[in-house]
Formats: C-alpha cells, structure tokens, sequence
C-alpha cells in the first residue's frame, strides 16, 4: 500500500517546526527517524497533511553529562546511543537495552526522542526510562516544560505530548558506585518487538537491594512497575518477589496474558541475578 498525500516541511528550528504544527492544527506529524512514521502512513494507520522534518534542527542531537545527570537530545540515533562510551560509563541499562532495538538498519536511523513519543508498549527505551526516574524536556507553543516519566506515559501509544509539542531531550541520573541495572526481554526473535521484558535499577550492597525499580515492557499499555515484587525482591527473596509479580497482562497477538505473567516471573529471576552480580 502506498501513504495517502501529504506534504513536507523541512524545520530551520524549534520554533519553526512548533509554527508549521500549529498552522496545521493538529494534522501535522513530526518525522525524526521515520522507522515507525513511514510504516504507518504506508499502512494508512495514519494519514497527516504535513509532515515536519526535524532532522535539520540543530541542537538536538548527542550525549553530554552533567552535575552527575546524563542527558541526551531527542535527535540522537540508536546506533550513537548503542556505541557511546558516555553511555556505557554512566547509563548501563540503556547500553544493555540497545542490542535488543529491532535491526542494524532501524537503529541507525530510528532515534530516542521518536521512540519515546511513539511510546509503543513494547519498546524498551520508555521502560528504561522509567526504571531511571527519568525524565523529558518538551518544548511548545507555551515554552519549555519537563515531565517526569512517570507522568508521561499515559496510555496505548498515549504521552504527555500535545499536539503542537515537541519532544527535545531526555534526562536521567547517571549510575554511581553502588548502582546495579538488569535488562532481559524474550521476543520470537532477536530484534522482534519483545513478548514481555524487564528494564530494573536498584541500589546493590553484596546480595543485599534497596531503592528497586522493576519496569516491565509488553504487559500493559504503558511500561509498569511491579511495585509489591520490588518491594520483595528489596527484601531479599527472588522467589517472594516472583509470587508477589502485580501485573495483570492481557492477551494479544504474540502472547495469552497466562504465558506472559509465567514469562515475568522467569526474566525477573535473570534480572535478579543481573542485580546481586558484582559490577564491572
Ligand atoms: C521492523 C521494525 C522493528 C522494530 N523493532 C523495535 C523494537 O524491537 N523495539 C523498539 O523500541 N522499537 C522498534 N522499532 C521502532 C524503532 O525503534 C523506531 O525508530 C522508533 O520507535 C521511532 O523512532 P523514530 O525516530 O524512527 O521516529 P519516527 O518514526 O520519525 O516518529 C515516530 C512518532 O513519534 C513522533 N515523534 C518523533 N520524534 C518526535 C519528537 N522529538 N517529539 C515529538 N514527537 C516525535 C512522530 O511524529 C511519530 O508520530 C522497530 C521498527 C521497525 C520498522
């Protein structure tokens, strides 16, 4: 099938691309990496009469940190996430995660800020960010804003953002000395969006957790929390916390919610143990 018409725009700026979104009121589609976009024009599951292109915005791409914060521009591609040096050093789950993003090709194209704003249910950027405590800068017709993970995520493919808003960097604080991170998903095959996975942050001291994260992807229709497992697994038994697991998945086309629940509780004991190793 092939997209319906629509015309393009290339943005000199923010307020540029913020300006042609409102002349548009509400018709026009952001185009970053276009990995996702242009699957579902040429699917029809989306029709906008403008597309804006963002690509040539300066500013928007690459990792800094900062005051013990990593940051990075909505604009910076899998690939450069997947081989920075920044993020191995102070965001090892997102390290982790990134092998896991679709294919070579996809990742060097797609980029953090579309994968956040598309906010698939089982993409693993959203639950990383989540298990961070991160949080995204959004600029719009009313300025700067940033929201919090926790409440950007609002639904199916639902966010914080608004019609006329753009998603322009992402922040999180970097690892120290005694941060541990797991990252395990199970898919039919590697680079598959995943069946259910787990994105986990805590604090380690030998065996012993605090402060435990448990963001899990592909149960739900945002990333989640399994709070009363994290408060188990913080209390030192893996098996208390699988038992404790509060998700309650519902079927779809690549899992029954049973077999899902079933796959939580193996990738939380992977992860667990991901947690308890000594750090490299
Ligand atoms: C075969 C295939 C397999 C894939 N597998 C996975 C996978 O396993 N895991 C995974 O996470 N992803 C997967 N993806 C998606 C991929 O990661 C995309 O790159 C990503 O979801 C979207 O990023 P993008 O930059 O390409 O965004 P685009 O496709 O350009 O945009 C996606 C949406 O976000 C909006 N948008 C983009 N940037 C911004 C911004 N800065 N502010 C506000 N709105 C914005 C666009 O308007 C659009 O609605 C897969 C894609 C394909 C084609």
């Amino acid at each position: 099938m092939k997209p319906a018409a629509f015309a393009y725009a290339k943005a000199r700026s923010l307020d540029h691309a913020i300006a042609l979104l409102g002349e548009h009121q509400g018709e026009a589609k952001l185009l970053a990496g276009g990995q996702s976009l242009i699957a579902t024009l040429n699917m029809r599951l989306s029709s906008p009469s403008l597309l804006v292109d963002i690509n040539g915005v300066a500013g928007l791409e690459g990792v800094s940190v900062k005051n013990r914060m990593v940051e990075v521009g909505a604009l910076t591609r899998h690939v450069t996430l997947e081989r920075s040096a920044e993020i191995a050093r102070h965001a090892p789950l997102i390290a982790r995660a990134m092998p896991q993003i679709a294919h070579p090709a996809i990742r060097n194209r797609g980029t953090i800020g579309g994968s956040l704003a598309y906010a698939d249910p089982a993409a693993e950027l959203p639950a990383c960010l989540l298990a961070l405590d991160g949080e995204v800068d959004i600029v719009g017709p009313a300025g700067k804003r940033s929201v919090k993970a926790e409440d950007f995520f609002k639904g199916l493919f639902e966010t914080a953002l608004g019609p006329h808003d753009i998603l322009s960097a992402v922040r999180f604080p970097a690892v120290t000395a005694d941060t541990h991170v797991g990252f395990a998903e199970l898919a039919r095959r590697h680079g598959d969006y995943a069946i259910v996975g787990l994105a986990a942050v805590a604090k380690a001291n030998g065996e012993s957790l605090s402060e435990v994260r448990l963001v899990y992807f592909g149960v739900g229709a945002t990333p989640l929390r399994a709070r009363r497992a994290e408060a188990a697994l913080a209390g030192g038994s893996i098996d208390d916390a699988v038992n404790a697991l509060d998700l309650d998945p519902s079927d779809d086309i690549q899992a029954t919610g049973a077999v899902k629940k079933h796959l939580a509780g193996v990738l939380l004991r992977r992860v667990a143990a991901q947690l308890m190793e000594p750090r490299q």
